[in-house]
């Protein structure tokens, strides 16, 4: 495969300009709200990123949700609002792309497109990303296997787009007491078998607000290149994933642990 570390020793470093990276040897810090709820959130995000120098904010405009009646996104205009705001403040984007027919109208607006969980065998999305220049994120399948997770990155790397990030995000299994079980093995087993960067979300992986720090501390040991995390000003008035996203200060403080850890690891 040419994901594996067989085929390319040297790891991918995927550059997403202005000296923002995400590679090994580096910790990418990506926080920011489940959903972009409104331009008075997203300035408040982007001023949070900004005070603890955080490069890239996450946030989903195209929302996949379990119930046809919840808050879906504010979609494209919701996108350029947020580009219009955070490339003022030096912010790069990472956002979910849905289907293929977003790929284009979103372009100009993104720099990592991020493919979630549910679309993660979507293997005609992960063609289409295959021929784009810009960085992607797949985030592993709610019952994805890691080889799972490793032949979809084969179809968006033998397309073309080198620019690639794993993301474990936890798996469905028989346990009940948290969201998701977050799959720690998964990080130094990608590591072990691909060049691609690996980041770990431990808001999805664990679904519970009060041991994401531990989880994110826990991934950043295990081998993890980067963290991507959910805060919010409010949480409790999120307009989705709010049981799993932390507010300022805890996401302020979250940062600079992810930073000590792993300048210790
Ligand atoms: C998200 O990042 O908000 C999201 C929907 O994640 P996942 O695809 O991992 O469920
Ligand atoms: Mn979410």
């Amino acid at each position: 495969k040419l994901v594996s570390k067989k085929w390319k020793a040297k790891p991918t470093s995927v550059d997403l300009g202005d000296n923002i990276f995400i590679k090994e040897g580096e910790m990418a810090v990506i926080t920011g709200p489940c959903s972009i709820e409104s331009e008075e959130q997203i300035r408040a995000v982007v001023a949070h990123c900004v005070e603890n120098d955080i490069k890239m904010m996450r946030g989903g405009v195209f929302k996949p949700r379990s119930s046809p009646y919840a808050f879906r996104g504010l979609g494209l205009e919701g996108l350029k609002l947020w580009h219009k705001i955070a490339s003022e403040a030096g912010i790069k984007i990472v956002t979910e792309v849905m289907q293929t027919s977003q790929i284009e109208e979103m372009y100009p607006y993104v720099d990592v497109y991020q493919v979630g969980a549910r679309n993660s065998q979507n293997f005609n999305l992960l063609d289409e990303l295959g021929k784009v220049d810009k960085a992607v994120m797949i985030k592993r399948g709610i019952s994805g296997t890691i080889e799972e997770l490793l032949q979809s990155a084969e179809y968006v790397f033998s397309g073309g787009n080198e620019k690639l990030i794993l993301c474990e995000r936890g798996i469905r299994t028989y346990e009940r007491a948290s969201r998701n079980t977050l799959d720690l093995n998964a990080i130094p087993i990608l590591k072990a078998k691909s060049h691609l960067p690996v980041i770990v979300d431990p808001s999805h992986g664990i679904g519970i607000r009060a041991y994401v720090p531990q989880m994110a501390l826990a991934g950043v040991m295990s081998g993890a290149d980067g963290i991507i995390y959910e805060s919010h000003e409010v949480p409790e008035k999120a307009y989705s994933d709010g049981q799993q996203t932390l507010d300022f200060a805890q996401s302020a403080r979250l940062a600079s642990w992810i930073r000590e850890s792993f300048a210790m690891r």
